[in-house]
């Protein structure tokens, strides 16, 4: 096992990976731009490294620093969190010709898996059902014309490269599948240095559903069940639960061996989320792409299996086969997250930076809050707007529901607007309690209004 990890993230999740290292006995070594400066999860680490100036790009975004900081803290691995480096295949590469392992799957799996439209080969030799689309990348309009008719709009134009639903464009016909291939062509360069896209069919009212992976170094691939995550707002998730409520358990079976096959199929170790998209008209679900890291809502797998995400990932990487096999994986309870982010959604959920002047965070049964953040904590302009994710598990649910209510009911931030209000209507919503929702449930039931 390791002596000694580096956390080469910030906020929430450094502060996850660090709490998890010191119940295994393991020392930290943590990394922070000036901006971070006096973070919390940095009196907790054993060591701490500036690695350069508050924009990401300038830090946490810099191999080279982060390498420097990894051998000056002479540390054996690297946990690469979520977002900034997290699925950089060329980091995974560089931390390993250095002799420090990264705490994820393979360079070239990622970089396999990190190419949608490389990642659907996987699925279809994999035998995972797609969602009906281009066959590859397209070459140019004519061809998109051709293909988005054979598909029959609404479809979906989506960047090969993307992520955060950023290059994504919905077509109804050909002059808007042309204005949109442009438009998300450009939009994808400027993200990814990456133009490349494909056509999907866009599927009306879809719900997401997720399914959560573990692999070893031994060839063991277990999944921690499905997600939920429908409710979006902006293709970003807002509230994830597990079970999918609308699911029977002979589809959450199906979903999850397809799953299953899908990571054997791309040799793909450590922990992983596969993405499927339900069609809610036929109850067909179909893959759309695989998260080669932990996730933000990864608390909602381990409050419903008792398996500690982070601990796993560690343990994996340092070559430890996974101590449990599929049928002692047993999915107990209802488990929903939401996410507190400090933005307005009254201001078209505009990031809503500033400092948190009051803080009364709830507690008792069920209740769990994984946040970085502090009465008195300024959340800044560089980084993403999130407060901290509010997390219940109870034996079913409708009693996760009423405990995420009561909790929404005591919680207190002042100084920056939240994602609060936003909640607890969604929560107190019947059609949500019901789960009769799609993709675009937020924007129909709330929608957003001019900044
Ligand atoms: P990104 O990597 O940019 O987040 P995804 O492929 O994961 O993009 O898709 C993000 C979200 O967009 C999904 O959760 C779903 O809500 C929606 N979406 C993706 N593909 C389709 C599709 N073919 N039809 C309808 N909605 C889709």
């Amino acid at each position: 096992m390791f002596q000694r990890i580096l956390v080469a993230n910030r906020g929430e999740i450094a502060l996850r990976v660090i709490r998890a290292c010191k119940e295994m006995g393991i020392e930290t070594v943590a990394v922070f731009s000036e901006a971070d400066r006096g973070a919390h999860y940095l009196s907790l680490a054993d060591e701490a490294y500036c690695i350069g100036p508050g924009p990401a790009t300038d830090s946490y975004l810099m191999i080279n620093r982060l390498i420097s900081a990894a051998e000056i803290g002479n540390v054996q691995a690297i946990h690469p969190g979520y977002g900034f480096l997290a699925e950089n295949a060329h980091f995974a590469e560089v931390c390993r010709s250095c002799n420090i392992e990264f705490i994820g799957p393979t360079h070239q799996a990622m970089q396999k898996l990190g190419d949608k439209v490389a990642a659907k080969q996987i699925a279809r030799s994999a035998k995972v059902p797609l969602v009906p689309g281009s066959a590859g990348l397209i070459a140019n309009e004519a061809e998109a014309v051709r293909c988005a008719n054979q598909i029959g709009y609404p479809v979906l134009i989506k960047a090969t490269a993307g992520g955060g639903g950023k290059g994504m464009r919905v077509a109804m016909n050909d002059v808007s599948l042309k204005t949109g291939l442009k438009a998300a062509a450009a939009e994808a360069e400027k993200a990814f240095k990456n133009a490349g896209v494909y056509l999907e069919k866009y599927i009306e009212r879809p719900r997401h559903v997720e399914v959560q992976i573990l692999a070893d170094l031994h060839g063991n691939v277990v999944h921690l069940w499905e997600r939920d995550c429908t409710l979006q707002r902006r293709h970003q998730k807002l509230v994830e639960e597990s079970p999918a409520p609308t699911m029977s358990k002979a589809a959450r079976e199906e979903i999850c061996q397809a799953a299953v096959r899908l990571v054997k199929q791309a040799g793909y170790t450590n922990a992983g989320t596969v993405e499927f998209i339900l069609d809610q008209a036929t109850n067909k679900f179909y893959f759309i792409e695989v998260n080669a890291r932990i996730q933000v809502e990864h608390p909602v797998s381990e409050l419903v299996t008792g398996i500690d995400l982070i601990k796993s990932q560690i343990r994996v990487a340092a070559g430890e086969a996974l101590p449990f096999k599929q049928k002692q994986i047993v999915h107990s309870g209802s488990a929903i997250e939401a996410r507190i982010n400090a933005e307005d959604p009254a201001r078209g959920f505009r990031g809503s930076p500033g400092t948190i002047t009051k803080l009364r965070v709830p507690g008792g049964p069920g209740v769990r809050f994984d946040s970085h953040v502090y009465q008195g904590y300024t959340i800044g302009p560089y980084y993403d707007s999130m407060i901290g994710k509010l997390i219940v598990h109870r034996p079913t649910r409708d009693e996760a529901l009423s405990c995420m209510r009561r909790a929404l009911a005591e919680f207190v931030i002042e100084g920056v607007a939240t994602t609060i209000p936003l909640l607890r209507e969604i929560f107190a919503n019947a059609a949500f309690a019901r789960s009769e929702i799609d993709t675009t449930f937020i924007e129909r039931t709330w929608p957003p209004t001019a900044p």
